[in-house]
This record gives C-alpha cells, sequence and structure tokens, in this order.
C-alpha cells in the first residue's frame, strides 16, 4: 500500500501552455497540507507537446505521475483513467487549464476531514466565458436536474474532491457513455459543496465546441432518464386525445350541414404531422439502442499507451457480457 493521501487527477488535451503553472500552483497549495500527494497528469492523445513537458515534470519531481492514452478518448474517459490509477485516499478531480483554482482544494479537504465523501464545487460565477456559453450551461444545469432520477447538484462540474470509498464503488460503473457527476450523485454517501468563481482559463483554447457539448447533454440525459424513450407513449396519448376531438368537431359539423374538412391539403398535413412525431421517436428509441450497442461490445473504455510512476497497474472488475 502506498501511503499517499490525496491525488490530485488533471485530464489534459492539448494544455502545454498550462501544465507548468498547473504543477506549481499545486504544488504550493498541496505543500501546505503537510501530506504526502501525487499529482497525476492524462494525456488524452494531445497534439502538442503536451507529453514532453509531462515527462519533464516526472523527472523532475517524482510526485508527478501519467497516463499517455493512445488516442484522443474525451474528456470523461480521461478523468476515469486517473480514477483507476489515483492512489490517494481523496481523489480530487481537476481541469489542467486552471480555470478551476487549486486553492480551493484546501476548503474540499477541510470539509472532507469533518467526514464528507464527495465534496463538488459550484460555480457561484463563471468568467471570461462568451454568453451563449453560459446560456448553454445553465440551460443544461436546469434540464439535467429536471429530467434525470438523481439529484446532480446545480451549476457544479467535475471539480470535486472524492473519497475512496467513493471511487472505488464508481471503479465497478463501467458504462461508456460517461457523465461523472451524475454517477457521483448517484453513488450517495455524504455530500457537500463549496463556492468558487470559475476563472478565465490560463492558456490555450477551450475543445468543448457545441457539437462536442451535446454529445455530452444527451449522454447525461440518457444514462440517467428515461424519459425521452416515455415521450412516445405521451405524444401518442396526446396527439389521440386530439384526433378524438377532432373526429367529434367533424361530425358535428357535417350534421349540420357544413362543407369544411374536405380536401387534401388538411390529411396531408396530418400525415406529416404524424410522419414527424414517429420519426423523432424512432430516433429516440435508435439513441438508447447505439448505446446499449457499445455496451454489449465490451470494449476496454480507454486504451493506455503508457502509465509512468504508479506503484501497480489497476486490477479492473470484469465486465459482465450480456
Ligand atoms: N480535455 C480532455 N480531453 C478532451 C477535451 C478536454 O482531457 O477531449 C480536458 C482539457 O484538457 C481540460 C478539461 O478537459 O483539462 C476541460 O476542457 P476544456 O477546458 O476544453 O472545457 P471547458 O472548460 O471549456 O468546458
Ligand atoms: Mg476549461
Amino acid at each position: 500500500m502506498t501511503n499517499i493521501r490525496y491525488s490530485i487527477v488533471a485530464p489534459c488535451y492539448n494544455e502545454e501552455g498550462n501544465l507548468h503553472e498547473l504543477h506549481r500552483r499545486i504544488t504550493e497549495v498541496m505543500d501546505r497540507t503537510n501530506e504526502p500527494w501525487e499529482l497525476v497528469l492524462i494525456n488524452d492523445g494531445s497534439r502538442d507537446r503536451t507529453r514532453e513537458l509531462m515527462q519533464e515534470l516526472h523527472a523532475r519531481d517524482q510526485r508527478v505521475h501519467y497516463i499517455d492514452f493512445a488516442r484522443n478518448f474525451g474528456h470523461q474517459l480521461a478523468v476515469t483513467a486517473g480514477m483507476d490509477y489515483a492512489q490517494g485516499e481523496a481523489i480530487i478531480l481537476i481541469d489542467a487549464d486552471l480555470q478551476d483554482p487549486p486553492e480551493l482544494i484546501l476548503e474540499m479537504i477541510q470539509k472532507w476531514k469533518e467526514g464528507y465523501k464527495v465534496v463538488y464545487a459550484i460555480r457561484s460565477e463563471r468568467k471570461g466565458e462568451t454568453w451563449f456559453k453560459l446560456f448553454t450551461a445553465k440551460l443544461f444545469y436546469r434540464l439535467i436536474y429536471r429530467i434525470t432520477d438523481v439529484n446532480i447538484p446545480l451549476d457544479t462540474g467535475d471539480f470535486r474532491l472524492m473519497d475512496r470509498q467513493v471511487i472505488d464503488t464508481m471503479k465497478q460503473m463501467r458504462e461508456r457513455h460517461r457523465f461523472i457527476r451524475g454517477m457521483t450523485s448517484w453513488v450517495g454517501f455524504a455530500q457537500t459543496g463549496v463556492y468558487y468563481v470559475r476563472q478565465e482559463r490560463f492558456a490555450g483554447e477551450t475543445s468543448y465546441p457545441l457539437r462536442k457539448m451535446l454529445k455530452f447533454a444527451s449522454d447525461a440525459i440518457t444514462g440517467f432518464s428515461y424519459l425521452p424513450l416515455q415521450l412516445a407513449t405521451y405524444l401518442g396519448f396526446i396527439v389521440a386525445a386530439l384526433s378524438g376531438l377532432g373526429m367529434l368537431a367533424v361530425i358535428i359539423a357535417r350534421l349540420y350541414g357544413n362543407q369544411a374538412f374536405f380536401g387534401q391539403a388538411t390529411t396531408l398535413v396530418m400525415v406529416l404531422f404524424l410522419g414527424g412525431i414517429q420519426l423523432i421517436c424512432l430516433g429516440i428509441i435508435g439513441e438508447y439502442l447505439g448505446r446499449i450497442y457499445d455496451e454489449v461490445k465490451a470494449r476496454p473504455l480507454y486504451v493506455v499507451n503508457q502509465a509512468v510512476g504508479f506503484e501497480k497497474t489497476p486490477e479492473m472488475p470484469e465486465k459482465v457480457r450480456v
């Protein structure tokens, strides 16, 4: 058993401009705890010098450990690998671009020592982001909150501290389309939050364009809610009720000799309308079906090219084949 107390896990995709500063700030903060810690960096298939910088940092400071992915697997899987390899008793997820201030970690540790198993960081304000990102993020958090079965706290990102017990539970959840904040809420245990102001990126650019945000949102929704699937049933009832009323109206109109509702236009509009609804419902089923297919294939979640500095490679729970 290692005696590492804290693991700071930071996924990195093209973060060459941030790594040195990240290491400097983390060291400054973590040395104040006077307890052993490690910094776990994951290179998520970066196309810049991120990997070389990780090697450099590791050579200079043995507390820096890193995992090099064989290609880009995406933020959530990079974080997953970090959680699999991290050796500490408490694990802190943080973005590598310094949008999450490392100083907050001390506050999180304080809460952890009080007995909380999950301490998430709530963004009370976000700096340096476009109104579009702010608006979509706000909408996203509220939508997720309303339609999912687990209570995912509003305005929290992945910046959080998790106890070893929580990590060990989450390690058994090997689903492919991951929404880590939902998964941590699902696990339970004593959870609490601390507030912070989300900063601007230190260097580089966001790698979450609209396309990735939409995929992220659909993973979150399909992973934690059946509501879209039930939509077909609701729509079916609504349309059936409406057409019942429509039929009544037509019968009454005809009895009184009204010539309304003749002609093809009405029929055409109705057929197109129903066709549209059916296609949407099929599409929704397709979304879930595709994800089920991915799970059935049971491929590894990520492929590691090299893991440096860890005492042992983690044992993964056997995935049950369906
Ligand atoms: N990231 C990653 N793989 C990706 C995209 C992003 O590991 O494919 C990392 C990135 O290096 C950063 C974190 O995930 O540490 C958050 O990404 P980003 O800052 O681009 O997102 P934003 O903060 O704009 O939501
Ligand atoms: Mg960022």
